[in-house]
C-alpha cells in the first residue's frame, strides 16, 4: 500500500473523480476524509463503501467556496486524524453558458469554488505541513485548464489560474518539502457531465472521441486514481508545479 496510514483531504468526495480517488486512496491504505458540499448522508455512503474495501474513511461536510467552512474543516480533520498529509483538492463546477449569458453569479461561484478555495484549502493545511516538514498537494484542473473551450469562460479563467497557482504555490513552498501538483482531467464520465452522454447525444460523443488521438470519448474516474496516488506518494516527492494530462491525448494533439 503507498498510502499507509497518511491522512487525506479530498474535497467534492461524495461522488464522481473525488469518489474514485478517496476509495483508491482508501485502498491504498490513507485515513480519508470524504467531503461533500452539504450532504452528510452521501459522504456517509462513499465512507461506508471505503471501510467496506478494509480503509479508514470519515464523513465531512464543508462548502469549499467558504474561506471559513474550509478552515472549520481542516480544524476538525486534525481533531478527528490528528493530522493531515495530502490534500485533493477536486471540488469543482461548471456551468455551460456564453460570454453573453454568462452573469456575475456565475463567475464568482465557479472562481470562488474552482480557484480561491482551492488556495484557502492549502493555506489553511500549511502550517500542518510545515509542522511535519512534508505536504502533498493535488489540484483537479482540466485540459481546459491547459487549453481552452468555447462557453465556459469563467470555467477556463478558474482551470487555468488553477495550474498557474500549482507553480505559484511550488515555488514559494517547495523548499518545505511540500509537493503541490495538478491534474488535468480529459473527459471523464461523472455526474457532472451526465447529460452529454445520454442517448440523443451520439453526435456530441463521437466529436469528443474524434478529439482524442484514442479516440476515447469519456474515460471513467478510476483511470485518474493513479496519478492521484503517485502525486499523493513519495514516489513524488521530486516533482513540483507540474500539471499532468489524464486526458487520452485530448492536448497532445
Ligand atoms: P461532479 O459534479 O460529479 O462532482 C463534483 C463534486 O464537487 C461533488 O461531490 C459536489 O458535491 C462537489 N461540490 C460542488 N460544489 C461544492 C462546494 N461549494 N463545496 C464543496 N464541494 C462542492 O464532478 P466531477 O466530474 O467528479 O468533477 C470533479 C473535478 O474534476 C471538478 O473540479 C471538475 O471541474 C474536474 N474535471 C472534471 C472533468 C470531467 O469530465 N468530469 C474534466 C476535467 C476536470
Amino acid at each position: 500500500m503507498r498510502l499507509q496510514d497518511k491522512v487525506a483531504i479530498v474535497t467534492g468526495s461524495s461522488q464522481g473523480i473525488g469518489e474514485a480517488i478517496a476509495r483508491r486512496y482508501g485502498r491504498e491504505g490513507a485515513r480519508v476524509a470524504v467531503v461533500a458540499s452539504r450532504s452528510m448522508d452521501k459522504a456517509n455512503t462513499v465512507v461506508k463503501a471505503i471501510r467496506g474495501e478494509g480503509g479508514v474513511a470519515e464523513a465531512f461536510v464543508a462548502d469549499c467556496s467558504k474561506v471559513a467552512d474550509i478552515e472549520r474543516l481542516v480544524a476538525d480533520v486534525i481533531k478527528k486524524f490528528g493530522t493531515v498529509d495530502i490534500v485533493v483538492n477536486n471540488a469543482g463546477i461548471m456551468h455551460t453558458a456564453s460570454v453573453e449569458d454568462t452573469t456575475e453569479a456565475m463567475w464568482d461561484e465557479q472562481l470562488d469554488l474552482n480557484l480561491k478555495g482551492a488556495f484557502f484549502l492549502v493555506k489553511s493545511a500549511y502550517p500542518e505541513f510545515r509542522r511535519k516538514g512534508k505536504g502533498k498537494v493535488i489540484n483537479i484542473s482540466s485540459i481546459w485548464g491547459i487549453g481552452a473551450g468555447p462557453n465556459c469562460p469563467a470555467y477556463c479563467a478558474a482551470k487555468g489560474g488553477m495550474v498557474n497557482l500549482t507553480r505559484a504555490l511550488a515555488v514559494e513552498i517547495g523548499r518545505h518539502n511540500i509537493n503541490v501538483n495538478s491534474i488535468a482531467p480529459g473527459n471523464i464520465a461523472t455526474p457532472l457531465n451526465a447529460h452529454l452522454r445520454g442517448p440523443d447525444m451520439a453526435d456530441y460523443i463521437q466529436q469528443m472521441a474524434n478529439m482524442t488521438p484514442t479516440g476515447r470519448d469519456f474515460l471513467q474516474p478510476e483511470e485518474l486514481t493513479g496519478t492521484a496516488v503517485y502525486l499523493a506518494s513519495d514516489d513524488s516527492d521530486a516533482v513540483h508545479g507540474v500539471t499532468i494530462a489524464v486526458d487520452a491525448g485530448w492536448s497532445a494533439w
